[in-house]
């Protein structure tokens, strides 16, 4: 059987809230299992050189799969078909921007912001070569599934069924870590010793390795894709200025929730505090 941890939203830089690479690399060395990042387009441009590095040399532990297009929530709930094969052009174009910068290449598999997602969004991903969708909510926003595009269910470390699925996919958020690997390695552990022909490897590989022959003839990453020449990375063009600017604010805003709030307990009680001032004055 297959299996892979994905975790969502971080950065490639060293330290990502309670997350560094180096070190989950030690570990994944150590105790044998595999990471794949869910990776937010929007950041195509800030991925750090020596992580990109590890990412490259690595790919036997590290890959890196595509997370929404700029995170917002319900960004691939909607229903219109054109306008979300739209959203999934520049979700790719900006992955394919990131692998031409970093030389880290992606794969064409998709975890939704949230686990919200609708018919169409399936739809206009399959239109797209990807490969797959791995998803924490297997429901569709419009009823049930009818597009026949690979939906694979992931589940947290305390949610994994006694009756282990294969593929197993295992989703992480930063914050897992915050007392450092222990829990992640026992867990990885205890799996290993349970299920001892568990052949770990990205999400992207074990999504290819489900498809039909007639099927796998898909690009494995963009590079060389033209389709992108000239398109507005920024996403300006997509959702206007004062629209983009919003996304943008509320991304960075999470992000330092993620990054450094969420370690300093003094900070983040601090800012709570000054919250509860201003609401109370
Ligand atoms: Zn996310």
């Amino acid at each position: 059987m297959h299996a892979c941890v994905i975790i969502d939203d971080p950065l490639l830089r060293e330290n990502y809230g309670f997350l560094n690479y180096r070190k989950l690399l030690e570990m994944m060395d150590r105790h044998n299992f595999y990471t794949t990042i869910a990776f937010i387009p929007v950041n195509y441009s800030r991925t750090d050189e020596g992580v990109a590095a590890l990412f490259r040399e690595r790919s036997d532990r590290f890959s890196i799969c595509v997370h929404g297009c700029d995170h917002t929530g319900g960004e691939f709930a909607s229903t219109d078909r054109a306008y979300l094969a739209r959203k999934v052009k520049l979700a790719t174009a900006r992955m394919v921007e990131h692998e031409r910068r970093t030389g880290v290449p992606f794969d064409r598999a998709m975890v939704f912001p949230q686990g919200i997602f609708s018919n169409a969004a399936l739809a206009a991903l399959k239109e797209n070569g990807y490969l797959g969708a791995v998803n924490t909510e297997p429901q569709a926003v419009d009823g049930p599934i009818v597009t026949g595009f690979p939906l694979f269910p992931r589940y947290k470390p305390e949610d994994v069924p006694d009756r282990l699925p294969d593929p197993l996919f295992i989703v992480l958020h930063h914050e897992y870590l915050k007392g450092g690997y222990g829990r992640l390695t026992d867990f990885v552990d205890a799996l290993n010793a349970r299920q001892k022909a568990i052949q770990w490897s990205g999400a992207g590989d074990i999504l290819r390795g489900r498809l039909s022959d007639s099927a796998s003839s898909l690009p494995p990453s963009g590079t060389g894709d033209e389709a992108f020449d000239g398109m507005d990375m920024g996403g300006f063009e997509f959702y206007g200025w004062k629209e983009n600017l919003k996304i943008r604010v509320r991304r960075y805003a999470s992000e330092f929730r993620d990054d450094y709030l969420s370690r300093n307990d003094f900070m983040l009680k601090t800012a709570k505090r000054i919250l509860g001032h201003y609401r109370k004055h």
